[in-house]
């Protein structure tokens, strides 16, 4: 089946005085239909660059200078139609796409709501903006949605300002205002990574049940491999600015392929470790942002390196059982 969702080649760069930060950088990724897609990685491996490219919602310094985003038709193919390339649309059509399409939320939910306006007013306008529906009825809408994200006492609520809720309220206000118009994909990039363990649980049940009813699907940007086994059906793992690894979760999750992967899954605690102890598992650091390694990225930092092969060959992406992997161990190799 089609995805709904292809990223081919995605390269977002940031153009500073000193240099150029390869931010995203040969990004290739797919999200299947109405399912969930977890993105991982370290910080600062591209995970937010690339999530917010999908909109075209990067500002300079930052520049998305090569690739596509495909939006796929919902009738999954049948009809032949061609697919949208979120990079070549216009404006007008891209505002389109955003909300109706695709929506998105954000690790700190402040950063898209408006102080000034009530939730209620900021979701009629979404609603507004792109379906022909009254001022009640959209309003009738927003207090549904503020019901089925969870707020108490929706009626109320609908008139309240950003700042009178509580972090976890406040973001499911931000969810109920992306899912007002019933996107096909909703993007969160981190949004459960402010809350209480105990919030953060029943935000992503939210999303999980919300995605049952809706069948929209959904794109997670995660640092924490702990969510993405919770939610996702679909890993992708990302470094330096690539995509490394994806695959079914249970696959990716399991029995990883790329020696990145496996060093991250060792990484994730067990019981009574601390939040700290994550992600030490992978040796060395990660490479200033200037100096991209040659060949594979990952090769200073990786116990399976073959010298005068990983230095110099940039890994294609290859199929092995049900994963896409691009190591030099799997498959034909590409100069
Ligand atoms: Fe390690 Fe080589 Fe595979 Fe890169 S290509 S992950 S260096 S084994
Ligand atoms: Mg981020």
């Amino acid at each position: 089946m089609q995805p709904l969702l292809e990223v081919r080649s995605l390269r977002t760069h940031f153009e500073l005085g000193d240099g150029v930060v390869k931010a995203v950088d040969g990004v290739s990724l797919t999200v299947p239909r109405g399912r969930t897609l977890a993105v991982v990685g370290e910080s600062g491996c591209g995970k937010s660059v690339t999530a917010r490219s999908i909109l075209r919602l990067v500002e300079k310094p930052a520049r998305i200078v090569g690739g596509e985003i495909l939006l796929y038709d919902d009738d999954a193919g049948a009809s032949g139609a061609e697919p949208l390339d979120l990079l070549a649309a216009k404006d007008k059509r891209l505002r389109q796409v955003r909300w109706a399409d695709i929506a998105m939320v954000f690790q700190e939910p402040m950063a898209s709501l408006s102080l000034v306006h009530t939730i209620g007013d900021q979701i009629v306008e979404a609603v507004r903006l792109h379906e022909n529906v009254g001022k009640q009825a959209a309003r009738e809408r927003a207090i549904e949605m503020l019901d089925r994200v969870g707020i108490p006492d929706p009626k109320r609520r609908v008139d309240s300002y950003p700042f009178e809720l509580s972090g976890g309220m406040r973001q499911r206000a931000m969810i109920a205002m992306a899912l007002s118009c019933r996107p096909r994909l909703l993007i969160a990039d981190e949004p459960t990574t402010a809350l209480d363990v105990t919030t953060q649980a029943q935000i992503l049940d939210l999303l999980h049940d919300l995605q049952q009813e809706l069948g929209m699907a959904i794109m997670l940007i995660t640092h924490d491999l702990g969510v993405a086994a919770q939610v996702a059906d679909e890993v992708a793992v990302m470094y330096l600015g690539e995509v490394v690894e994806q695959g079914p979760a249970s696959a990716v999750l399991r029995k990883p392929k790329h020696p990145y992967t496996q060093a991250l899954v060792r990484s994730v605690p067990r019981l009574g470790q601390s939040q700290q102890d994550r992600l030490v598992a992978v040796r060395g650091t990660v490479p200033p942002p200037y100096e991209r390694p040659s060949g594979c990225r990952f090769h200073p930092r990786c116990d399976a390196f073959m010298a005068g092969k990983c230095d110099t060959t940039v890994p294609a992406r290859v199929r092995s059982d049900e994963i896409d992997v691009a190591c030099l161990l799997y498959g034909e190799e590409q100069s």
